[in-house]
This record gives C-alpha cells, structure tokens and sequence, in this order.
C-alpha cells in the first residue's frame, strides 16, 4: 500500500466537529480511497471501533466502522467503508450504553440509540452498500454518521450526570463488583 499516515484527530471544542459536512462526490476518486485508508490506521492505532472524518479535519461523508458483534468479535472484524451513508431505524426499540469519542477522550457517557438500522452507501468502488445492523455495530453506525452532522455524543444524552472519566467508571464497577462479592 504505501503512504498511509496517521492523521491528527480534532478534538472536542475544534468547530469542524459542529459542521455538517458535505457529500464525497466521487467515491473512486484516489484522494477519498488514500483518505479512507489512512483513517483505518488511525482508528487501529488509536483504538477505536469507528471514525469519522470530520475528526481527522476533512469534513466530507465519510466514516469508517468495525462490524463488531455481527458476525466477528472486535479482534477479527475487517473495517468497513461507507462513503454517503444514509441510516434508518428498523425498530422502536432504543437501547442505552456506554459511548466514548477519540475526539472527547477519556469520557464516556450513557447514550440512547435505535437497537437495528438499516445502512445504506457507497463503497469505495462506487458500488451501493446497504444492509442491516444491530446491537454494538448499529451504535457504532449511529455515532458515527451523528459526526457528520455535527453531532456528537454528550448532544444525545438523556442524563448528563452520566458522564464519567473511564478511569472513575472502571473504579466505581470493580467497588460494585467486590460489594457483589462480599
Ligand atoms: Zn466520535
């Protein structure tokens, strides 16, 4: 491959991360195929799950997402492309987790989200890409495309006294934990 690079990540407070960014025109064009590229190395190095491109200062419709809990664990899940995605939610049902963001480090907060969505977009062939997703990859679809429009995760909670360091999150389950233990 050659030539792929870590991109710095725009952190929250950097108002790219408030813009809605614009429709990637040509899929196939090698800029948006070495952007796509570079931005799966960032988001493995990091670690994340998902990524954005508004969070590596290109504000086009762009997102790269880990299929986790499809059909493969986190390990062995191959990064997809969606260049232009469109979501939809397939049921009511809303379930609430625990989300971060690479662009809000260390934070992590409760987020409501629709349990399946439908996705559809363009791969970087210019092909149509549409499908299903639920539970942990549906989240990650949701959070990822809310990055293209401006929104990011504390906009989404329900209850921001939710909102923890990892860190004291981490502490307070293993003080449960031994309380359960006990
Ligand atoms: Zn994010």
């Amino acid at each position: 491959m050659g030539g792929m690079a870590l991109l710095k990540i725009a952190r929250l407070g950097h108002p790219i991360l408030l813009a809605r960014a614009r429709p990637v025109a040509d899929p196939t064009a090698p800029e948006i195929r070495a952007l796509a590229a570079d931005m799966v190395e960032t988001m493995r190095e990091a670690p994340g799950i998902g990524l954005a491109a508004p969070q590596v200062h290109a504000s086009l419709r762009l997102i790269v997402a880990l299929p986790i809990g499809e059909r493969e664990g986190a390990r062995e899940a191959s990064p997809l492309v969606f260049v232009n995605p469109e979501l939809e939610p397939l049921e009511e049902t809303v379930e609430e987790a625990f989300e971060g963001c690479l662009s809000i480090p260390e934070l992590r907060g409760l987020v409501p989200r629709a349990r399946r969505v439908g996705f559809r977009a363009l791969d970087l062939e210019g092909r149509r890409l549409e499908g299903e997703a639920t539970g942990l990859f549906a989240r990650i679809l949701q959070h990822e495309v809310d990055h293209l429009d401006g929104i990011l995760f504390p906009m989404r909670m329900r209850d921001l006294r939710t909102l923890a360091f990892e860190n004291e999150l981490a502490r307070q389950r293993a003080a449960a934990a031994v309380e359960e233990v006990r």
